[in-house]
């Protein structure tokens, strides 16, 4: 059986927010089966957040959630990590307008809730199953999810510039480790689009020390990439989060071209717009899953449990 999952113990963590520059420090903590994710701007205002495509507040450059006036920038790192290490409740409290960037992946944030491991909870996980296809667009871009046996991801990044030309990229989720394939490849952005960024308040933290910055003549930062694909490992990473925003794991195929965090939210919403479109189930009913022929996802991160 497939059991819901939360963090073993409090971590906390602490850093600098990429678009606020905001010095920032997260709380992860403990919850029980069936509550669920949610935040908690905790050094103001301290109203719960949960999890939930309609309290996303902005999709520039960024995944920000929120209620009354209270929000939390660049929540689809963090995100992504849950979603890799399949943790289904949590309560993160928030000292900050931001979640820190830390080096720009969701590395340091899979090592420090491996550091304290994941707690097994008494009852079983549960999905949703897409049962049609859903697709939004705008211009040739397009994020789109269709049904399928199993959880699956694929992305494709192309701009015009030589080293960004065409990237595409599948991630299986039972077939491939999320901590060593995708967790650690770093957020990307052009060194021309820098100022224009800055002007508009954003990327106001960002710099090579957690940025991927790509130049006219290549990856200005000294140590280069940590993968020759790296930006599109990074869309998959942005896509996973993204999808946490649902606050349940998918039964699916996730298709970007091209796509954001805009086109990522538009396809949450039109997803639950229409009940026909998905179905909750539970991971108790194995016999469900070999009728309608799909697959329960398991979690390859980490082994142990
Ligand atoms: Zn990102």
């Amino acid at each position: 059986m497939n059991f819901q999952r939360t963090v073993k113990d409090k971590i906390k963590i602490k850093g600098i927010g990429l678009h606020t520059g905001a010095k920032s420090q997260i709380k992860i903590i403990p919850a029980k089966a069936d509550t669920g994710i949610s935040f908690i701007r905790a050094d103001n205002g301290k109203e719960k957040i949960p999890l939930h495509p309609e309290l996303v507040v902005s999709t520039t450059n960024n995944s920000a959630i929120g209620v009354n006036g209270q929000k939390i920038l660049t929540v689809e790192h963090l995100l992504a990590s849950f979603y890799g290490l399949g943790i289904d409740n949590a309560i993160i409290e928030v000292y900050g307008p931001e979640i820190p960037i830390l080096d720009g992946s969701a590395k340091q944030f899979v090592d420090a809730i491996l550091e304290v491991g994941l707690e097994t909870l008494e009852k079983p996980k549960k999905f949703i199953l897409v049962k049609k296809p859903v697709r939004v667009e705008e211009g040739d871009r397009y994020a789109g999810i269709d049904p399928s046996p199993d959880f699956r991801v694929e992305c494709i990044v192309s701009y015009p510039h030589p080293l960004l030309k065409y990237q595409r990229r599948e991630f299986r989720f039972d077939g491939e480790d999320f901590e060593k394939e995708i967790s650690p490849a770093r957020t990307f952005g052009f060194l021309n689009e820098v100022e224009n960024l800055r002007k508009n308040g954003l990327a106001q933290g960002g710099s090579i020390e957690n940025v991927v910055v790509i130049g006219e003549e290549g990856v200005i930062n000294p140590d280069g990439l940590r993968f020759k694909d790296e930006p599109v490992r990074h869309k998959i990473l942005d896509s996973l989060g993204d999808l946490m925003i649902l606050g349940t794991h998918i039964i699916g195929e996730y298709r970007g071209y091209k796509a954001g965090h805009k086109l990522n939210h538009g396809l949450l919403l039109k997803l639950l717009s229409n009940p026909e479109n998905y179905q909750m189930i539970s991971a108790e009913h194995p016999q469900l899953a070999k009728e309608n022929g799909f697959k329960i996802p398991r979690w390859l991160t980490p082994k142990s449990i």
